[in-house]
């Protein structure tokens, strides 16, 4: 018998095909769970991530679906559904930024970011339901933006991310009878394409974060996989931060 943590579990990761969503599959298949993960646009990364966890002697299934489409979104569980034979854990990682000030604030941003970072949680969720028993389990990923807005222009963002936390907190009410924990993670800075450790935001974010540097994808991926596994029962309802005392 296996002793990796996640052996025999089945894990479905929203916008895995990079970011930390890849750091979240590579680890979670490391873990011993079969995973499936969304992308809209990366197939070539998609690719790339399948043959890796394949080599390691994992298992990870591509599924191409835009976020943005609660169509698409449905789909895609139905597939990681039948390619996996059943869900048990499922990441909701895929959200977008728009970053500008709040005056001319483009409208099919705002939208954007509303179908993505808040709807796609919603229609996975809502669908993944019907497959998920007692002792599954629901990782969203928001933001420490939920908590602090250190600088102008991120209100948005911030509003969906906020919207990440308090869905957890009723989602894990609502969930707990049924057996299911529901649960935030909140990164700092992570060094990823959309947040790149030289970027725009870079010299700032640093002075404010305690240790002083970008947290990794594997970083945030940890405490996912700690929340997906057995030792993690009675942890729900819970926003935690993973942010190298950006909050502190
Ligand atoms: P990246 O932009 O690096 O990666 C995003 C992933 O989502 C990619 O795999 C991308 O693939 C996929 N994706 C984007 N749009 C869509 C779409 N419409 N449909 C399906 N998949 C899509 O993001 P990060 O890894 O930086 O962020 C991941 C999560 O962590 C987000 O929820 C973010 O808000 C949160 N976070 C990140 C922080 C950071 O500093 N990096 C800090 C705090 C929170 P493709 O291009 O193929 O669509």
């Amino acid at each position: 018998m296996s002793t990796a943590t996640l052996a025999g579990r089945r894990a479905l990761v929203t916008g895995g095909s990079r970011g930390i969503g890849a750091g979240t599959v590579r680890r979670l298949a490391a873990d011993g769970a079969a995973v499936a993960f969304t992308y809209s646009a990366s197939a070539a990364e998609a690719d790339k991530l399948v043959a890796e966890v394949t080599a390691d002697g994992g298992k990870a299934v591509a599924i191409q679906a835009d976020a943005a489409d609660p169509g698409q979104t449905e789909a895609a569980v139905a597939r990681a559904v039948a390619e996996l034979g059943g869900l048990d854990i499922v990441v909701n990682n895929v959200a977008v930024g728009h970053f500008a000030p709040i005056d001319d604030y483009p409208a099919e941003e705002f939208d954007r970011l509303v179908a993505i970072n808040i709807g796609s949680m919603f229609w996975t969720i809502r669908s993944a339901l019907a497959h998920l028993g007692q002792g599954a389990r629901i990782i969203n990923i928001g933001s420490i933006n939920a908590d602090r807005v250190p600088v102008p222009g991120f209100s948005v963002y911030a509003m969906t991310k906020g919207a990440v936390a308090s869905f957890t907190r009723g989602l894990a009410r609502e969930l707990g009878p049924r057996g299911i924990t529901v649960n935030n993670v909140q990164p700092g800075p992570v060094d990823t394409d959309a947040n790149p450790a030289d970027g725009e935001f870079s010299e700032l974010a640093k002075q404010i974060i305690a240790l002083g540097r970008y947290g990794q994808t594997n970083e945030v991926a940890a405490l996912v996989s700690f929340l997906a596994g057995p030792e993690a029962g009675f942890v729900t309802g819970a926003n935690l931060n993973v942010d190298g005392g950006y909050t502190a």
